[in-house]
């Protein structure tokens, strides 16, 4: 089209960007996969080649869920402690190929949505759900401490029935423990006590279950045992 309309060699990649500014003039052509040519400016011509025939892996990677995801996933330095939960990702698409047909296809917004599922948040307590979960979630999937018996919920075991919070072994993140443990019903003496991280959040879970069964004393003495043993 910048052939027509401009002038033969202005870079056509540039001027398909939202915000073109001046023609930038294009020394290079390239020929796309449908056998039409493009000219290109000199990094143009440089992204085209390396990014044109690997762009069906580099895109996905480049969608924001997933570079918000990525920056997430950053080991605990303080450098990853500067992004704050709510960090506005840059939304502007990438320089695609705007003239090639088969531009690399989009996420449905559902699945975008879901990238946003399981991913670390740096001002919540988060546990880490060791479950698996449906693909096109982050692997490590965390889920917010106070929300851990409602994601549990969510999870089905093999005969269909919901899974109790105490029956996953949510992991806190490294370097922190559970200090409270509740041994008062069944399924969390079963698995050796629900724990949690202050007395007001175990004195909350014995208000917000009642209805939960009530602990053998087999089942209790054994949770108490286990929990009193030094740890090995
Ligand atoms: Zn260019
Ligand atoms: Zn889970
Ligand atoms: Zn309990």
């Amino acid at each position: 089209m910048a052939r027509e309309l401009v002038d033969a060699t202005t870079c056509d990649w540039h001027a398909a960007l939202p915000d073109a500014g001046r023609p930038i003039s294009a020394p290079s052509q390239r020929t796309l996969e449908n056998g039409k040519e493009v000219d290109l400016c000199d990094s143009c011509a440089w992204a085209f080649d390396f990014y044109y025939p690997r762009r069906q892996e580099v895109l996905p990677l480049l969608q924001p869920a997933v570079l918000d995801a990525f920056y997430r996933s950053a080991r605990g330095t303080d450098t990853a402690r500067r992004f704050p939960d709510q960090l506005p990702i840059p939304t502007t698409e990438q320089p695609a190929p705007a003239s090639t047909p088969k531009a690399a296809p989009k996420a449905p917004a559902s699945t975008r949505a879901k990238r946003h599922l399981g991913v670390w948040k740096d001002d919540v307590v988060q546990v880490r759900c060791p479950l698996p979960h449906q693909r096109g979630t982050t692997r490590k999937y965390w889920v917010d401490l106070r929300n851990r018996t409602g994601h549990a919920r969510g999870h089905r075991k093999g005969d269909g029935t919901s899974y109790a919070g105490p029956d996953i072994a949510f992991e806190l993140p490294p370097g922190e423990k559970f200090t409270h443990f509740c041994t008062e019903h069944q399924v969390c003496a079963e698995n050796g006590g629900y724990g949690f991280l202050t007395a007001d959040s175990l004195t909350a879970h014995l208000h917000k279950s009642k209805d939960w069964p009530t602990a053998t004393k087999e089942a209790r003495d054994a949770a108490e045992t286990r929990l009193q043993a030094p740890a090995a």
